[in-house]
């Protein structure tokens, strides 16, 4: 049929290019997962993806997807019209049909589709759209779980195992398996309740920008960019621009929104660009009122997830087999001191006052999980000098600061403290740091013309998402992800 031409009523299957003409008499379109056997009888219409095509004697076999729900459909061609049947068998996979038929009870449950109690008697069949016969990966050896390759080799038995880098370059097929469809459902859930309980205590949204004239975090990890002739860079983090907004008055903030650090080298945490999930907030008395807010909001995100999502955990389970996460209702805080004491104690060697390393984290999430039953915890007070210029030091030892870290499974998701608001102070600090103030020199400013004392945190969505599952790297939590070596799809 040539594109744009409205569909013969009388032609019950066919090439279509344009949807816009066609029209159905008398068949409702209808959800594939909504489908149920009280629709016996019904007429109904389903677009979704052929998944799978098979032919047995006069009869094609059409498993149809839409998400993560599959039907059988089946194509049987009345009073011996084989025209449809030949057209059904010759769909490749994963091309997009329009089917029109009655909502049927199949004699035995089918086993390998979602609806397992009803299946659809094909009548019309159109095909809007043919995927290439010869697809670079297929949605079912992307969702084949690592264990199901594994117990195939182990029969002498040859399965395909899609490795990552492949799937990222076919990532608009990769992402139609079912563990896919749920990561990416979980990650709009957590944004969705981060939102959601920040609005309910006050914070509002906000948009920092992300084209920035000096490092927003330092170091070297950043993008360098020509600003019409001026040196630029894209911002580390929304740090000095949601404390600015605290400065103009907002008193909670937050900001959903893209993060880019040149980071060098490939690790399974760390993505160029993410998403961050960043909170800034005055405070009245104590640093700690921040990690209220952080306890209240991830024990909702958590809870949420585990009352609301479990037909996704279970499809990210299949795939990719995980246990449970261990949280409190109250969220465990230890100090940094502490934390190194249990190391010691534990028999592993930490640098005196530095930063742990992510080994160290790791025991360190073991032996709190051993002693608390928790893997979320915040670790607080850490030394000032691994802190950022801008973390306010301890009143009663400087040494240390109102800063804390979050972690599950024994990795970083959280990092936060108070924020130094005094003009001259935050100098001093950035100087210490070899910082050429010049380049922040708008930001120190916004502390000159009266600031409250203000304290916030910054977390990465896709690190959220990948501990909370355990999927051991972050790529399989970013869309399209970017790192190190990867710009591309
Ligand atoms: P790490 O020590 O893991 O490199 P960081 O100390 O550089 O992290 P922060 O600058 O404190 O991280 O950023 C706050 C949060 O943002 C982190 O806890 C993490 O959830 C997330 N995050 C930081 N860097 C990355 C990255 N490169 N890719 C993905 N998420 C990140």
């Amino acid at each position: 049929m040539a594109s744009g031409e409205e569909y013969p009523e009388e032609e019950n299957y066919g090439d279509v290019s344009s949807v816009g003409a066609l029209q159905r008499a008398g068949y409702a379109w209808a959800d594939v997962a909504a489908l149920e056997p009280a629709a016996a009888g019904r007429a109904v219409r389903v677009r979704g993806a052929a998944q799978e095509v098979r032919a047995k004697g006069r009869v094609v076999f059409l498993v149809l997807r839409q998400g993560s729900a599959t039907v059988q459909c089946v194509v049987a061609g009345a009073d011996g019209d084989v025209g449809i049947t030949l057209f059904a068998a010759g769909l490749s996979r994963e091309s997009v049909v329009d089917v029109a038929g009655v909502v049927a009870l199949p004699r035995v449950p089918v086993r390998s589709t979602t609806q397992q109690l009803v299946e659809i008697q094909v009548q019309k069949l159109h095909c809007i759209s043919r995927s290439v016969p010869k697809l670079p990966i297929s949605v079912d050896d992307a969702a084949r779980s690592e264990e199901d390759v594994a117990g195939a080799k182990a029969r002498g038995e040859q399965l395909v195992h899609v490795g990552q880098d492949n799937r990222l370059d076919y990532r608009v097929i990769d992402l139609r398996t079912p563990a896919n469809q749920a990561i990416f459902t979980i990650e709009s859930e957590v944004e969705y309740i981060f939102r959601q309980v920040l609005r309910s205590e006050g914070f509002i949204g906000i948009h920092t920008p992300k084209l920035i004239s000096g490092s927003s975090e330092g170091g070297a990890a950043v993008f360098k960019l020509d600003y019409n002739g001026q040196p630029a860079c894209l911002a580390q983090s929304p740090q000095l621009h949601k404390q600015m907004a605290v400065c103009g008055g907002f008193q909670r903030v937050f900001e959903v929104g893209p993060v880019f650090r040149a980071e060098d080298s490939n690790t399974h945490r760390h993505l160029c660009e993410f998403t961050g999930l960043d909170v800034e907030m005055a405070i009245k008395d104590h640093y700690f009122e921040v990690c209220d807010v952080v306890d209240r909001l991830f024990v909702a995100i958590f809870d949420h997830l585990n009352k609301n999502c479990v037909k996704e955990l279970e499809a990210i389970q299949r795939q990719y087999p995980f246990k449970p996460l261990k949280y409190l209702q109250t969220t465990l805080r230890i100090d940094y001191d502490e934390g190194i004491r249990m190391l010691k104690e534990a028999g592993v060697h930490v640098e005196p006052m530095g930063d742990l390393s992510t080994q160290a984290e790791k025991k360190l999430g073991e032996l709190v999980r051993d002693k608390y039953g928790t893997e979320f915890y915040m670790l607080c007070r850490y030394p000032s000098a691994v802190r950022p210029f801008y973390t306010m030091p301890c009143s009663d030892d400087p040494l240390f600061s109102y800063s804390f870290d979050a972690f599950v499974r024994g990795e970083e998701i959280i990092s936060g403290a108070q924020r130094v608001h005094v003009p001259e102070q935050l100098t001093r600090q950035a100087e210490a740091r070899g910082i050429d103030v010049n380049t922040i020199a708008t930001y120190l400013d916004s502390f000159r013309y009266g600031a409250a004392a203000h304290g916030g945190f910054g977390a990465g969505l896709e690190r959220v998402v990948m501990l909370f599952c355990d999927l051991g790297n972050i790529r399989k939590t970013s869309l399209f992800p970017r790192d190190p070596r990867r710009l591309k799809p």
